[in-house]
């Protein structure tokens, strides 16, 4: 039997039903990377242990998280999309760098000019 035809048939049993409230109590019944509390799936992480699967292998995800967590590519765009983020927080970072140089250099400026 291959693992995705198991997968179909225990996913539809009764046994998965008590499972995935199981691990709703354990998890928290919000999605584990957006908190969303709408449409929630629950992921298997591994299904090496499918049928008898221990809490930490059971991850809850909300339908759109789960989605990006079964396409690879919408993953990295994801990824993308926060280094983007991250860059641009950089550079803002960078400019108030200058900024406080040049407050500074005319701070500095200034008071050689009260000397003389
Ligand atoms: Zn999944
Ligand atoms: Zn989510």
């Amino acid at each position: 039997m291959s693992i995705n035809h198991k997968y179909d048939s225990y996913i539809l049993s009764k046994e998965w039903k008590i499972k995935r409230k199981q691990a709703l109590d354990f998890h928290g019944d919000f999605c584990s990377q957006c908190k969303s509390k709408k449409d929630l799936h629950v992921h298997h992480k591994t299904y090496a242990n499918l049928g008898n699967e221990p809490m930490e292998d059971l991850v809850i995800l909300c339908r759109d998280c789960h989605y990006v967590e079964h396409n690879p590519y919408l993953k990295v765009q994801e990824e993308l999309k926060l280094e983007t983020q991250v860059q641009t927080k950089q550079s803002t970072l960078g400019s108030l760098l200058m900024f406080v140089i040049i407050a500074i250099s005319i701070y500095l400026w200034v008071g050689l000019l009260r000397i003389r």
